[in-house]
């Protein structure tokens, strides 16, 4: 062991192993947009999927009428109502609510979890002002159902899970159309509602902010998990069966599941080692909250193995898989007193440790580095969309402003994330082109997003 004030070979080694020189980031954004051609020409052609969304009408801003959003994703749902209003009035009234999903319910099976959600439903829709929310007689309500778990679309209206994931385990779903399982529930439960549009996150987020502002192209997801969606030429899609490939199409890429010429570390292996798909989504374990917390700590933990980083002990919590989240290192970066107090009291409190002013630096250099190569990663994904879309279309060339609407509580939260990516935007894209493209945090707007697609493909 060494003592702490000597310089720190893991530390060192760590930085050089994350760093991502603008060479490298680019050839990291080339290879994201191969494999975003190679997902576009066959299935499984590269580790983006490339999904069809079967969206191809986005808002327009003349929708009107009553429309909901049902949001699946999490431990959570969310259900929205949106009076829409023409060009003019845009959303006359919306209202929302939050449920919680009982965990027996996550466990069980389809129609006791439909059922809770449709009862639900029921009652938010029973609770609705009159003189708010209108619908017009004779039209049955129409919802738009945002669905986060991998689903094989076979149109606008229908797909069947693939498998769940985030600690759902519902029986006799897999294979199985989602959409027809809420619709039995809601008739069921005798609530006069169908499912008009199944959405995926990052579409509702590209629909509702394309709402407000048509310049946006991609909307990206920067939150627990990570993903990106964007307006597609269908001409450059061939794995697109259709013929009449004229007009736009949003793709929902998939990006996580990137996994070629990252810059990986021992950690990162050591984690994906431990993780519920080894091998998979090396990118998303790169970029997206809920790893970066966790790199650090297996970074903190050998630096504590082989140096008196902390006196000469390992912490006992430091050795616990997910203690340190990404919260906290966004806590530990915002520190800006000279003797790093937030930083000490961060790492009492989680990791019960009297950290040195000199650990408490090298603290802050871990989590700077891992934040640093995780935002510029996500700057060159970004890159890499900009640049598909920029062959196709031209715009930003002819002076059009593009915008990337994104939603996610890391890119809210953290500002040096966000610098960082900033940072890398402007490296690959270079100053000109940059300037065109506008990063707009478009927070919530993935409910009314499912609203709007659930208008564009009413039945009425
Ligand atoms: P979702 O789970 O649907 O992605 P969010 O967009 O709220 O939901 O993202 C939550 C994730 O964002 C957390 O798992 C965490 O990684 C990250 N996060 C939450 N709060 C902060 C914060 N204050 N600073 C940095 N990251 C945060």
């Amino acid at each position: 062991r060494s003592n702490s004030t000597s310089l720190c070979p893991v530390l060192t080694k760590f930085q050089k192993d994350c760093a991502t020189p603008t060479p490298y980031l680019r050839e990291v954004a080339n290879a994201i947009a191969d494999d975003m051609r190679a997902g576009l020409a066959v299935e499984g052609g590269g580790d983006l999927d490339m999904i069809l969304s079967y969206v191809d009408a986005l808002p327009s801003g003349n929708e009107e009428g009553l429309f909901y959003a049902l949001d699946l994703g999490g431990t959570n749902f969310r259900v929205r109502s949106v009076q829409l209003g023409g060009e003019k009035e845009r959303v006359v009234a919306t209202e929302s609510e939050q449920i919680s999903i009982p965990h027996k319910l996550m466990i069980g099976t389809s129609e006791e979890l439909f059922g809770f959600i449709a009862t639900k439903l029921a009652s938010f829709v029973a609770k609705e002002k009159p003189g708010r929310f209108r619908l017009e007689q004779g039209k049955e309500r129409e919802l738009g159902f945002t669905f986060s778990f991998p689903v094989k679309q076979t149109s606008i209206d229908s797909g069947t899970l693939i498998k769940w994931t985030k600690g759902f385990n519902v029986s006799g779903m897999e294979g199985k159309n989602v959409v027809a399982c809420l619709n039995e529930a809601m008739a069921v439960h005798g609530l006069d509602m169908r499912v008009s549009a199944l959405v995926n996150d990052g579409v509702g987020t590209l629909a509702g902010a394309k709402y407000w502002d048509e310049d946006v192209m991609v909307g990206v997801i920067l939150g627990t998990g990570t993903n990106a969606c964007y307006v597609e030429q269908k001409r450059v899609i061939p794995k697109l069966q259709s013929k009449s490939s004229s007009g736009t199409t949003i793709i929902n890429t998939e990006w996580g599941g990137f996994s070629k010429i990252l810059p990986r570390t021992i950690f990162d292996r050591e984690m994906d080692e431990k993780s519920l798909n080894p091998g998979e989504h090396l990118y998303e374990k790169m970029i997206s909250g809920m790893y970066l917390g966790e790199i650090v700590r297996r970074v903190l933990l050998q630096m504590c193995e082989t140096t008196d980083l902390f006196g000469p002990f390992v912490p006992v919590k430091l050795s616990t898989p997910f203690a340190l989240r990404t919260e906290h290192l966004c806590k530990i970066q915002e520190d800006k007193t000279d003797d790093l107090q937030i930083v000490g009291s961060v790492l009492y409190d989680i990791l019960e440790v009297e950290a040195s002013l000199e650990a408490r630096r090298r603290v802050v250099e871990v989590c700077d580095t891992v934040i640093k190569r995780g935002g510029r990663l996500a700057g060159a994904g970004i890159v890499a969309l900009l640049q598909k879309i920029e062959k196709d279309t031209k715009r930003m060339g002819s002076g059009k402003r593009t915008v990337v609407a994104m939603d996610g509580a890391l890119y809210e939260k953290y500002p040096q994330y966000r610098e960082y990516m900033q940072d890398a935007l402007v490296e690959l894209l270079g100053h000109k082109l940059a300037s065109y493209v506008a990063i707009k945090h478009t927070k919530d707007v993935s409910g009314l997003g499912a609203a709007l697609l659930a208008a564009t493909n009413s039945i009425y």
